[in-house]
């Protein structure tokens, strides 16, 4: 008899299963309630769902975060007050874009004779 995943009734093998609250489910599944979606925070869902199908992190940017990267990858390393100016942010703004970066692992901070500069991670 096979073995059914105990929320969405799609056949798995033994191997495939995993428990969860004494139940047998697919991947899926399994997937699904260990990274469940919180409304109030779509993009942190967008990037972990696409952290999980393994897709490059860049691709999961907004348009002023990659405009971000690419100057930073263009410069090699950048200090906040340059990359206010170019890109015509203020600090709030670049702060805010940064933060999420720095936590997907794609820009850092340094700090050099005393100045931050910002740089690929
Ligand atoms: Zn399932």
């Amino acid at each position: 008899m096979p073995d059914l995943c105990a929320k969405c009734n799609k056949e798995i093998g033994k191997q495939q299963g995993y428990e969860y609250q004494d139940k047998l489910v697919c991947e899926d599944c399994y997937m699904d309630v260990l990274s469940p979606p919180k409304a109030c925070d779509p993009w942190a869902v967008h990037s972990a769902q696409t952290f999980l199908k393994g897709k490059d992190k860049l691709s999961t940017l907004t348009p002023l975060q990659s405009k971000i990267v690419n100057y930073i990858k263009e410069k090699g390393e950048a200090p906040i007050e340059e990359i206010m100016t170019n890109l015509n942010l203020t600090e709030e703004e670049f702060r805010r874009e940064f933060a999420p970066l720095r936590h997907m692992e794609v820009l850092r901070a340094t700090k050099k004779d005393g100045k931050i500069l910002y740089l690929l991670f």
